[in-house]
């Protein structure tokens, strides 16, 4: 049998079992995601620990700028459909 090609990042914790990205949860996942949530991010001193081959480049995976943006919007259309309801609210009156 052979051994499967294990690689480990020491920075964050991801495995990598014959290619495929696995966080240190356990759940698979994309190096392009891993690198922009987790590699990418200080301290940039034990960046070559990172075993990310995406890690610093180009990746266009998810960062933490992209999900607080998602954040930002969901939380303006919430707070517009409140005022919505209200004003509908106000109206029945
Ligand atoms: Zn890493």
């Amino acid at each position: 049998m052979d051994t499967p090609d294990i690689k480990k990042c020491h920075k964050c914790g991801a495995t990598w079992i014959e290619g495929q990205l696995y966080w240190a949860t356990g759940a698979p996942g994309s190096n392009a995601d891993l690198a922009g949530l987790v590699c990418d991010q200080p301290p940039i001193t034990q960046a070559h620990l990172c075993s990310n081959d995406l890690r610093g480049t180009q990746h266009g995976g998810d960062t933490w700028e992209k999900r607080s943006a998602k954040l930002d919007q969901l939380d303006l259309e919430m707070r517009m459909e409140t005022l919505r309801l209200k004003k509908e609210l106000e109206g029945d009156l």
